[in-house]
């Protein structure tokens, strides 16, 4: 084994140069820090991204805060598609359209994961205090010697480098979070992992024609829900989509047994035969593409020995189902901001205030993620679900200050998680029983039910210590 390097007392290493690591690291720049990050995998912006497929997220108002922050907020508009509702698309008859939020201009934004990753990484190029080293895994971290053991390509010489503090943006497999599990008789790290039954398989929908133009809506997230499966597209730049299945492994409509092409052929005639008419590559795509687990990962503390910090998907992954995962991981490089302006060069504090603060954040997306699975694959067809979104797009259009559970989450980067989610459950527990009773929308007096809505929010907290 190579000997311990040292780098500089100001020297931060940053482990994983994905989505959180390379926005982390370029604000830790920006703020004079000599950042090296360290990413197990090839340089891609050499190499060919996801393996030649179109992957994208959607992108929201947290997420663009963060961008923001390092003054990237152009590649919103530049490589993003606003999506301003979701399209239906049911078993049965026409799709319907039902928008995000009555408040014009609210808008998620579907844009290529590995474009993005891309872009922050060339946006390092301006930093020289940035340093990154590609295909150096994190095989192991001694916390208490502060030290990390890499090694130098697949299968390649390992060395150990020793530094002041680590910031462990290495993903939902995080290879610091095992190491600190490793060291959890003494620290007491709490862990868990939570599989659901439904993996997801990426498809795609190619464009119209050569100018790039779209087989469906463009300004659409399209869902065709089906009670206990969905399919979700969103569309790319040069007019194709990216089409997600999520589905049980098991079962006779399971990924396990869509194994030939006669039975994909058969499973998406009976389910998804609108979509199906857009998709000539389904069935080379289905047998190519792999299916992958769906997980919530949970652990806590985030620090140990105020040398090392987890954050973005090492912390707390989560099912993607409010579209939060990378938007999540930005903000969390925006409480460091924040904390870092309120504690100067002060790491323990730092560390200590980050996970304390932020925990109780990432267990509520988490939660609302799951919520989410449920509503988008089964309560989007329900007439009183519809009827409750039609309310609130009411409130919303009417210019009242109501915000939707979705909008709080997703368009109030100035409300914490946690916030959103005690809020977002109590309106939807009122209108829910409201909508029980209203049979013509047009009918009701929005001021007067918004005030309504206040109210219970207002009593319920009062009688219980949910804040
Ligand atoms: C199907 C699906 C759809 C999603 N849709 C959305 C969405 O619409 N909106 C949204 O906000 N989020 C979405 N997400 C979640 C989002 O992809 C993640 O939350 C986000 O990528 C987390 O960023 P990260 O930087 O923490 O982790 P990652 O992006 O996973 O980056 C981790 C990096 O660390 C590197 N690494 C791993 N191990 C090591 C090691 N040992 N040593 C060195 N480097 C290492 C990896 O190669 C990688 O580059 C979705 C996720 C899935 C699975």
């Amino acid at each position: 084994m190579a000997t311990a390097q040292y780098i500089k007392k100001d020297g931060i290493i940053i482990i994983g140069a994905g989505l959180c690591g390379s926005l982390l690291g370029i604000r830790l720049a920006q703020r004079g820090y000599e950042v090296h990050i360290y990413e197990s995998r090839p340089d891609m912006r050499k190499a060919k991204i996801d393996g030649g497929r179109s992957i994208n997220l959607a992108l929201s108002d947290r997420g663009i805060k963060a961008l923001e922050l390092i003054g990237m907020q152009h590649v919103v508009e530049r490589d993003g598609i606003p999506l301003y509702g979701r399209m239906i698309h049911p078993a049965e008859g026409e799709a319907t359209y039902m928008p995000y939020s009555g408040r014009s201009g609210e808008a998620i934004h579907s844009i290529s994961r590995g474009g993005l990753n891309k872009s922050l990484l060339e946006e390092t190029e301006k930093y020289p205090n940035i340093h990154l080293y590609f295909n150096q895994r994190c095989v192991d971290v001694n916390f208490d010697e502060h030290n990390i053991r890499f090694e130098n390509g697949k299968g390649g010489e390992q060395y150990t480098l020793e530094c002041e503090r680590i910031l462990a943006t290495d993903g939902a497999g995080s290879a610091v979070r095992r190491a600190m599990m490793r060291h959890t008789t003494e620290k007491r790290f709490n862990f868990s992992q939570d599989f659901l039954t439904h993996g997801y398989k990426e498809l795609s929908i190619p464009a119209a024609d050569e100018k790039g133009n779209f087989r469906i809506e463009k300004n659409a997230l399209h869902i065709w829900p089906r009670g206990t499966q969905m399919l979700i597209a969103l569309p790319n730049l040069g007019g194709s989509f990216t089409v997600t299945l999520f589905q049980d492994f098991e079962g006779p409509d399971g990924f396990n047994a869509l194994n030939t092409p006669e039975k994909i052929h058969s499973f998406f005639d009976k389910y998804y035969p609108s979509a199906k008419a857009n998709m000539p590559d389904l069935v080379n795509d289905f047998l190519t593409n792999p299916s992958a687990n769906l997980g919530t990962i949970k652990c806590y503390p985030w620090q140990i020995n105020h040398f090392s910090l987890l954050m973005g998907d090492a912390a707390h992954a989560i099912v993607p189902f409010y579209g939060q995962g990378m938007n999540c991981a930005f903000e969390d490089v925006c409480v460091l901001d924040d904390l870092m302006d309120q504690n100067g060069d002060n790491w323990v504090e730092i560390f200590d205030r980050f996970q304390e603060n932020r925990k109780p954040d990432g267990d509520a997306i988490a939660d609302l993620a799951v919520d989410n699975f449920y509503e988008m694959r089964t309560s989007t067809t329900s007439l009183l679900f519809q009827r409750k979104k039609a309310l609130e797009t009411k409130m919303e259009q009417a210019g009242l200050p109501y915000f939707s559970k979705y909008a709080l989450v997703t368009f109030r980067p100035d409300l914490k998680y946690r916030e959103a989610l005690v809020r977002g459950r109590l309106q939807d527990d009122f209108l829910l029983e409201y909508c029980k009773t209203v049979t013509d929308i047009n009918q009701v007096d929005y001021v007067q039910l918004q005030a309504d809505v206040e109210a219970y929010i207002k009593t319920a907290l009062q009688k219980s210590e949910i804040y």
